[in-house]
Parts: structure tokens; C-alpha cells; sequence
């Protein structure tokens, strides 16, 4: 793997290169505490040492709100939306974001391939940096790296203030091609950097909890908590759930579509005509919310569909901690376990 060394100061000139290969999207301050993947148009205002952003890098490929058609009711005739394929650099990016990425592109390219998500992922280039974990990153625990490299073409890693660009695809190559501030190097070994919040079972033995765990009596305790808001859903890069609305004009006579995306969380969620929900307690929802992070999807995949990113805990107005769930399972596993032995 080619190696180069940069210093902090020439980040600017490094994107601004970029920039020659299209539009580049980085991590902004917003606000006082929050963060925002977007549109560079001054290369200094990119913040590189970022916690997390609210939205996910999804919104770039799944954006909240799309319209999918117009159509016209008198004539029945219809024009869907085409998303043109423009090539982008997404810059900054950790390795959490990266892999929620890979995974998205499972939910949303297998099977009827989702043609709006192919043209705006076809073109799009990726550079990655590290990071240091906070009290809510924990994906570690689900089997990813501050510097797993999978899915980047380009990955910054900090090295004593400065970086060091390993040049991981041919695209990453040509995307540094005529950059004249770095120079050749050899990667040098970073000190470990320390998650604070870890899963206490490696997350191969997850599912095995999780297939016990469905009349827990955790689940119950975290729902007397939780308001319902939907944040969590809302702000997590796996989840792809939506709802597909009509709006027709006051004439009747034509009407577009529109994508938005949903969550599980919230109580309409599961709501079917004739007013039945079959998910209408919040205890039913929190766990459905679990399960499809470490067991639906993961049985099928081999892979937790949570990737430690820490946004539904960080933004969650009740405190509720994915990770302290997991754990509380797995104590609630390991007590019903340790019953059984002395049973037997
Ligand atoms: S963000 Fe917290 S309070 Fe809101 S639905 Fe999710 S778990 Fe419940
Ligand atoms: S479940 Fe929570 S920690 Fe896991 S990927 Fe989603 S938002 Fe991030």
C-alpha cells in the first residue's frame, strides 16, 4: 500500500485538489455542539476532528425527503424523477460511516435494485480519516476499526497532528494524481486508541442472546423511559425503513410521489387500516428496534446491522444506551444460564 505523509496545514489545498474531481462533501460545524456532512465551498471551514454528525452520510444516497414521480390523473400518464450520476468526494469520513455505507448498499442494491440510490453511489469517491472514540462510539464491539480501510479509496490517519495518506484503490490514486504536498512515506504504527463504552460479548455470540432474549425483562424497563420520539431511527445510518405518500392537487388532476424516510419507533409505525398496530406498546417497538440491529438482518448476513456509531444514544432525550441494553441482556442471559446449571 502506497504512503504519504501530510501536514495539517496543506488539508485545505488537499481539498481543494479534490474538488477538481467533483463536488466534495465533509464534515461542518453546526452550531455549538453538532455536526453536519456538507457541500464544501470554502476549503477551511472542513472540521476533521468531529465526534459524529446527526444525520448520517446516508442522507447523500437516501435523502429524508424525495420526490419519486408527478403524474397526471387525466391522461394516467406518470414521469419519474431521474437522478443524474454526478461524481462526488466524500471527505473525512469514519470508518463507522464507511461500513454503514456497505451495509446500505445490501438493503438497497439486492434483490430490486433502488435505480435512485445506484446513480448518486456509482460515482462516489471516499476518504477516510481516523478518529478518537468518545464516551458514545463503540464499534469496536461490532467488529470495526477506527482504521478498517473497506469501501475507502483514500484514508487520512493522524500521526503526531499530521497525517499519513494511505493510498488504498486505483481511483484513490488517480484522485491524489498532480497533488504535489505529499510525500513519500512508510505507515507508522499509532498508538491504540481506547473505546470508553464496549459490548461485553464479542458480537458473534449476539444473535445466540438475542434468541433467548425475547421476554426479557429488560425490554419493559427501557420502554418506561422512552418517549417515542423516533430519534434513534431517525439518526441511525443502517436504517432504511420509509413511507411512500401520494399528494394530489385541490383540481384532481395531477399529483407527485413522495419518499420519507420512517421509524420503527414511532407508534403509527405498524399502524394498518382499519386503526389495527401490531406494534402499538412501546415495549414491542424497542425490541423490534434490537433485533433488527442483532438478529433479522445478522442471521441472514453474518454481520451486526448497528455499527457503533453512538447517534441513537448520543441524541436520545432519554438517555437510553443501545450498548447498556446489550449488556443488560447479556446479564439477564448469563443469570437465567447460571439458574438452569443449578437446576440441573
Ligand atoms: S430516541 Fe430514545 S426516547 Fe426517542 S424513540 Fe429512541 S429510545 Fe425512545
Ligand atoms: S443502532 Fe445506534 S449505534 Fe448502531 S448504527 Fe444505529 S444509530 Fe449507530
Amino acid at each position: 500500500m502506497e504512503c504519504f505523509s501530510l501536514l495539517r496545514k496543506d488539508i485545505p489545498a488537499l481539498i481543494d485538489h479534490l474538488g477538481v474531481f467533483g463536488q466534495v462533501i465533509a464534515p461542518h460545524r453546526k452550531g455549538d455542539a453538532s455536526y453536519s456532512f456538507e457541500t464544501v465551498t470554502d476549503s477551511s471551514k472542513v472540521v476533521l476532528d468531529y465526534n459524529r454528525t446527526l444525520l448520517p452520510l446516508k442522507k447523500n444516497f437516501f435523502p429524508p425527503v424525495e420526490k419519486l414521480m408527478d403524474f397526471s390523473l387525466k391522461d394516467l400518464s406518470y414521469t419519474t424523477v431521474e437522478v443524474p450520476l454526478e461524481p462526488k468526494v466524500f471527505f473525512a469520513v469514519h470508518s463507522y460511516e464507511m461500513q454503514s455505507i456497505l451495509r446500505l448498499d445490501h438493503s438497497m442494491l439486492s434483490g430490486n435494485v433502488e435505480s435512485n440510490y445506484l446513480n448518486r453511489r456509482q460515482k462516489s469517491r471516499f476518504v477516510g480519516i481516523s478518529f478518537i472514540p468518545d464516551e458514545f462510539h463503540f464499534s469496536e464491539s461490532v467488529g470495526i476499526t477506527i482504521e478498517e480501510l473497506e469501501g475507502f479509496d483514500l484514508y487520512l490517519n493522524e500521526v503526531e497532528d499530521d497525517f499519513q495518506v494511505y493510498v488504498i484503490t486505483k481511483k484513490g490514486r488517480s484522485l491524489i494524481q498532480g497533488f504535489n504536498k505529499l510525500r513519500t512515506t512508510e505507515p507508522e504504527i499509532v498508538a491504540e486508541r481506547k473505546f470508553k463504552t464496549k459490548i461485553r460479548y464479542h458480537y458473534n455470540r449476539l444473535p445466540r442472546v438475542f434468541q433467548y432474549a425475547y421476554h426479557a425483562d429488560v425490554w419493559a424497563e427501557v420502554a418506561s423511559r422512552c418517549v417515542g420520539c423516533g430519534s434513534c431511527n431517525l439518526t441511525c445510518p443502517t436504517c432504511f425503513c420509509f413511507d411512500v405518500n401520494d399528494e394530489v392537487t385541490v383540481t384532481a388532476e395531477s399529483g407527485m410521489r413522495e419518499r420519507t424516510w420512517d421509524s420503527c419507533m414511532l407508534v403509527t409505525f405498524a399502524q394498518v387500516a382499519g386503526g389495527e398496530n401490531f406494534r402499538e406498546h412501546t415495549v414491542n417497538r424497542t425490541r423490534h428496534r434490537l433485533y433488527r440491529k442483532f438478529k433479522y438482518i445478522t442471521d441472514e448476513e453474518g454481520l451486526p446491522w448497528c455499527v457503533g456509531c453512538g447517534r441513537c444514544t448520543a441524541f436520545c432525550p432519554a438517555g437510553i444506551s443501545l450498548p447498556e441494553i446489550v449488556n443488560d441482556l447479556i446479564r439477564e442471559d448469563e443469570k437465567a444460564r447460571h439458574h438452569q446449571r443449578v437446576l440441573v
